[in-house]
């Protein structure tokens, strides 16, 4: 299914200058940025943005990080862009991601892991608008 995602570079990765990198791999594996933003978040927002995860015992933790220092997001497009892009990524511990992907690569803990990305079409959906209005978005096939 042609499928479009949310990812973010979290202030790690931005601080620790791999956005090149990053999106080299996105691009090379068929998915193409149609958005791109630097931009920082408040902790209101971030609060916002994990809204699913209020409850859990890191939620504080994760969103002072995520408003810590610039972001990189991204609205990606591809077949099948949600899972390929969770492909890409690794799992949520870098620690026990696979070889080859982002996390493994540049994530030094659960709580820096570098990227985040949409785990279903709905909360896909919701993120890219959360982030970028319809007229931001430069898809290839329209
Ligand atoms: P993912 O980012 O892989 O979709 P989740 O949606 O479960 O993972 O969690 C969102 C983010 O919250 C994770 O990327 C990570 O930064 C943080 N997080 C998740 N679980 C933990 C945990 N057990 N301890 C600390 N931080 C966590
Ligand atoms: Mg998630």
């Amino acid at each position: 299914m042609f499928e479009r995602t949310l990812a973010i570079i979290k202030p790690d990765g931005v601080r620790s200058l791999v956005i090149g990198e990053i999106i080299r791999r996105y691009e090379q594996s068929g998915l193409i940025p149609i958005a791109i933003r630097l931009t920082q978040l408040t902790k209101e927002q971030a609060k916002a943005f994990y809204q699913v995860h209020c409850n859990q015992p890191f939620f504080n933790d994760l969103t002072s990080f995520m408003s810590s220092g610039p972001i990189v997001v991204l609205a990606l497009e591809g077949e099948g862009a949600i899972l390929r892009h969770r492909d890409l990524m690794g799992a949520t511990d870098p620690s026990k991601a696979a070889e080859g992907t982002i996390r493994k690569a540049f994530g030094a803990s659960i709580d820096f892991n570098v990227v985040h990305g949409s785990d279903a079409p709905e909360t896909a959906g919701k993120e890219i608008e959360f982030f970028f209005t319809d007229s931001d978005l430069y898809s290839r096939t329209e």
